[in-house]
């Protein structure tokens, strides 16, 4: 627990005299006791650290270049083949070994890395194809790039079986816990939620509202529940559904998926898997078929790079069938998959249908990064993330810092969760970070959200070589550090 953060003790940490600040009363609220009702909208230190230097002094934004005009023409948006998929697999160590990189990442404005663990970085051609004209949500060329989404999909989770369903709706990754409570659970089914960091707690919240009882076994912060935890409480009790964060974002825990699955599958076959994969589909490994996995769901704007505003999931014939077998009508309108299965299935045959509005500009956008991601074996992209995540940590150890996940197999691949040194707090660092053209997110977990920083790094960051994003944000977490008083 605590004890990991403890900067070793032999070792000599200077740092600049504290200062309170005001800022601090707004992490407080991290630390409050949620009364009933209050906005679920937790705090985070990014947003004051963009604003403010390290003095307190509000930061002025550069003058930005005058936005850039995306699209000029109506022609048909190119098809994935006319896409130049970036090099993504050029050995992301090289970027170490290459010291002056060209400043400009993109032709887009100007602008920090955004290195928060989602949104992260998007690649000119997913932004080029938000720009494309309007389009009938039910006109052939549109429901045809939803069909090959759909079908890029089952790749990317790698499930072949024809049974396997995904779905694709307007909403952010929240909208797949309410999907999964409203869908597969009926109220009064009680469901396990293992927890590794903040968004267990939301995902328990979300089946309390719909009056399903949910039991969270929690771990130890950094940590995550031993498989005989979880046996032991699979063994006490009959649960509909057991969920697990893949990636807990507010500690970037890693869970082990595949071990888990088969335990589940071994000591309570009728409970159904399910994967919050918001912060790992893209950047870990999944395996659909193979882990017999019930439920993963995810959004657009973290490891698959599109912006936010897309609820992906994908769902096992077994669920379906669960979900067939309600005793009740499904406990949301919008989510309901009575009224999504049919539009799937329809899309997928590329066959016009209707039951809530898609957003084309996003679908199409989805669709351009889905066919950059799979340009190339999958197990290449996971293996990118897995380099720079590699790197990552090595240089946090180098820096005498600690992650909030201790054990190299509890440690997220798409992010990396850092103890500030004892006495450093986000506010000290962040501004200066920014300054420096990288954007890390403060903490999220409500016991120690003062005391850590979260650096993301998900999708073209870590993919385009082209970017210096990874060896400048290492830099410059080194460099703002120092100027605070730091001496590793
Ligand atoms: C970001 C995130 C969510 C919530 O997704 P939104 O798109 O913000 O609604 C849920 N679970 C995990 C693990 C996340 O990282």
């Amino acid at each position: 627990m605590l004890s990991s953060y403890c900067v070793a003790r032999s070792r000599v940490v200077t740092v600049a005299p504290s200062r309170p600040t005001a800022r601090l009363e707004q992490f407080s609220r991290h630390l409050e006791p949620k009364p009933f009702l209050e906005l679920n909208t937790p705090f985070s230190t990014e947003r004051s650290a963009r604003f403010v230097d390290e003095q307190g002094n509000v930061i002025r934004p550069k003058k930005q270049p005058a936005p850039q005009k995306i699209v000029e023409e109506t022609k048909p948006q190119k098809v994935a083949s006319d896409l130049k998929p970036h090099k993504i697999f050029e050995d992301i160590k090289n970027l170490s070994e290459t010291p002056e990189r060209p400043r400009k990442m993109s032709s887009q404005p100007e602008h920090p890395a955004l290195l928060i663990p989602g949104p992260i970085e998007f690649d000119d051609a997913v932004l080029q194809a938000m720009g494309h004209f309007s389009e009938s949500h039910v006109g052939q060329p549109f429901v045809n790039v939803f069909g090959d989404v759909l079908a890029n999909l089952r790749k990317l989770f790698q499930t072949t079986d024809p049974a396997s369903q995904p779905f694709v709706i307007s909403g952010s990754g929240t909208l797949g816990w309410d999907q999964v409570a409203a869908n597969l659970s009926e109220p009064g089914d009680e469901v396990l939620v293992l927890h590794t960091g903040y968004f267990a707690d939301s995902f328990a919240d979300c089946f309390e509202t719909y009056g399903v009882k949910a039991t969270q076994l929690k771990a130890p912060i950094g940590e995550r529940p031993s498989l005989e935890e979880v046996e032991a409480a699979l063994k006490e009790k009959k649960y509909k559904l057991l969920t697990v964060t893949h990636v807990d974002t507010s500690t970037g825990v890693l869970s082990e998926i595949q071990a888990l699955s088969e335990l589940v599958h071994r000591v309570s076959p009728d409970t159904l898997v399910v994967v919050d994969g918001v912060c790992s589909v893209g950047s870990e490994e999944i395996r659909f078929d193979d882990w017999k996995l019930d439920v993963v769901l995810t959004a657009s704007q973290k490891g698959i790079g599109c912006p936010a505003g897309l609820s992906i999931l994908m769902v096992s014939g077994r669920a379906i069938e669960t979900f067939k077998a309600r005793k009740t009508r499904p406990t949301s309108y919008f989510g309901s998959w009575k009224n999504w299965l049919p539009i799937m299935q329809n899309y997928e045959a590329k066959k016009p249908s209707y039951f809530a509005t898609p957003s084309p500009q996003l679908v199409r956008a989805l669709d351009t990064s889905l066919k950059q991601i799979l340009s190339k074996p999958v197990e290449e992209y996971f293996a990118a993330h897995k380099a720079a995540s590699q790197k990552v940590k090595k240089a946090v150890a180098d820096l005498g810092l600690k992650q909030l996940a201790s054990k190299p197999e509890n440690q997220a691949n798409g992010m990396t969760a850092i103890y500030l040194p004892e006495g450093i707090a986000p506010p000290q660092v962040l501004p200066s970070l920014v300054k420096k053209g990288v954007i890390f997110a403060g903490g999220l977990h409500k016991e120690i959200a003062t005391k850590y920083i979260r650096f993301g790094h998900m999708g073209v960051s870590v993919t385009d070589p082209k970017r210096p994003d990874i060896t400048k944000a290492i830099e410059s977490l080194k460099e703002s550090l120092g100027e605070v008083g730091y001496k590793n």
